[in-house]
């Protein structure tokens, strides 16, 4: 029941479509306002338009960081209409409503994409646009506030349906996805900040970001979910550019992070493969090649490796991309294909192939957030790696080359692992994978469970484990997971020491005849 729009105030950074919409508003008789830029745009357009600063009575000014911070234009924008009070103050002072805003911001997140320097990056804060947005937004029973070009559409239809008014619903909406761009705006700010001062631990972070993605479900189809992006872009499965297949899913993105991530644990290294299921490796391989990375990876568990998600540390050839269509998988996910490989998998027409430009840091500072009941608990991201140099050898016999070089390796994969995560590995590629077990002895027997499974399927006479090394993504609290893992058939043993029975675990390893070394660093992922 309100009157048709009478007066917009249009700012904005990107003149995208913004002519167009200055036409329909004037032709329906839309006083326009506007900043300097933007007014310039809408005149050489031929539109009549009021400069900010007649409203206001002073100049834009300070290189623009004062243009809209005036009580003129808040004043404006935040007034109850059906409030006399507000509306005396408006007569008293000579405010005049304004009906309708249409912002975006200064291009800050750009800005720092570009690698623009510290200074540039804050010059290019917006002030007076998110102050106005809020102001709006916050005034949305009166007042519509428009933030993406992409909405003028809508605006113009909303407009033409309600005889120049928009519907306190449609207000409403735009108001939420108004106060969404401010959060993720001022998100981008900080975040750039953190990174400036190279903050290592987060203090005053929030959580924010933008919406990517609606999804058509969460974890199960009774739950919503969406997944955001948060201007850091970080090579991965929020960057990565989908080539073929159906949408990705909440657990595919999901799954598709954790092979990502543990992938990228090799990134210089020779051709290597790893097998995701439910966020957990289900086998992890280098090769000479990367079909022989892939195979060897496949071996470790097959049963499992059904319906999962593949990352690859090299460009997809055919020879593997042939291989991995014998199964179902769902996602692949690779730094790059070649043309043989994409045209094995256009037959597969639900078969997902995600490239990314290069693989992400695993050495790269980073936050990583989880949501409790009225919270979230923030830490930076596991970004620790060891080397041969940290290794201290705790047992009687000292590692042999090889299994120090498969040590280091399964160390790494541990590290992807929920715990406890038990890892067992023979010439780089695991043999068993006993992964988000309450207790570490059973994560080391259901690893070795595997291990004899694929033993009999494969028609061998002895497990795989025979020979191997085991890490322990922490400490052994008692001799019992250690020995377990030598009746595995394990020989050498990297974990990180630390428990009050080292002692104890060491003698048992002696005993055993195991090589055992400390790495001084733990790996827990609950
Ligand atoms: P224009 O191109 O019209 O000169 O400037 C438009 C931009 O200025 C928009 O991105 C808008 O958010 C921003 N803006 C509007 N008022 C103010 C203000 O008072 N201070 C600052 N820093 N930016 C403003």
């Amino acid at each position: 029941n309100l009157a048709p729009l009478q007066r917009a105030l249009l700012s904005v950074s990107d003149k995208t479509g913004l002519v167009d919409l200055g036409k329909a508003l004037a032709a329906r008789g839309v006083e326009l306002v506007s900043t300097g830029g933007t007014a310039k745009a809408l005149r050489d357009a031929g539109l009549n338009v009021r400069d900010v600063s007649e409203l206001t009575g002073f100049p834009e000014m300070m290189d623009g960081r004062v243009k809209t911070l005036h009580p003129m234009v808040h004043g404006g924008l935040l007034a109850l209409r059906g409030d006399a009070g507000h509306v005396g103050a408006m007569d008293a002072h000579g405010i005049v409503p304004i009906d309708l805003l249409v912002v975006n911001l200064y291009p800050f997140e750009e800005t720092v994409a570009k690698g623009a320097d510290y200074e540039t990056c804050i010059e290019n804060i917006d002030i007076g646009g998110p102050a106005m947005i809020r102001a709006a937004s916050k005034n949305h029973g009166d007042v519509t506030t428009i933030v993406d070009a992409e909405d003028y559409t809508a605006l113009l239809a909303e407009l033409e349906e309600n005889d120049g008014q928009t519907t306190y619903a449609f207000r409403q909406r735009m108001a939420l996805t108004a106060y969404a761009r401010t959060a993720a705006y001022d998100t981008a700010v900080s975040s750039w900040m953190a990174k400036a001062l190279d903050e290592k631990t987060p203090r005053r972070r929030t959580a924010g970001g933008t919406l990517a993605e609606s999804l058509r479900y969460g974890e199960n189809p009774h739950q919503g979910a969406a997944f955001y992006t948060d201007g850091s872009n970080r090579p991965g499965v929020a960057t990565a550019r989908q080539v073929q297949g159906k949408a990705l899913s909440y657990n595919n993105i999901n799954d598709t992070d954790a092979a990502v991530e543990l992938v990228a644990e090799f990134g210089d290294d020779a051709p290597t493969c790893a097998i995701i299921k439910h966020a957990n490796p289900c086998g992890v391989a280098t090769g000479k090649t990367l079909l022989e990375a892939y195979t060897r990876a496949f071996d470790c568990d097959r049963t499992s490796a059904f319906g999962g998600i593949i990352a690859l540390n090299k460009p997809l050839d055919a020879a593997t991309a042939e291989a991995i269509t014998g199964i179902f998988t769902e996602v692949v996910i690779a730094p790059g294909a070649d043309e043989a490989a994409m045209d094995i998998f256009a037959k597969k027409k639900n078969l997902r192939l995600l490239l990314i430009d290069a693989l992400p840091d695993p050495a790269a500072p980073g936050l990583m957030m989880k949501q409790v009941a009225g919270g979230w608990l923030a830490q930076d991201r596991d970004n620790g790696r060891i080397t041969m140099d940290d290794l201290k050898v705790v047992t009687k016999r000292a590692p042999s080359d090889a299994e120090m070089a498969d040590m280091l390796f399964a160390w790494r994969v541990a590290k992807h692992v929920k715990s406890n995560a038990i890892i067992y590995v023979k010439d780089g590629a695991t043999v068993g994978v006993g992964a988000g077990q309450m207790s570490r002895v059973d994560s080391a027997r259901i690893a070795a469970r595997k291990s004899e499974d694929m033993a009999e399927a494969m028609g061998l006479d002895t497990p795989l484990t025979q020979g191997c090394v085991v890490a322990s993504d922490a400490f052994f609290p008692f001799a019992d997971g250690l020995l377990s893992a030598a009746a595995a058939g394990a020989k050498a043993v990297i974990q990180p020491g630390g428990s009050m029975r080292d002692e104890e675990v060491i003698a048992a390893a002696d005993d055993a005849g195991l090589a055992m070394v400390f790495t001084g660093m733990r790996h827990f992922r609950h």
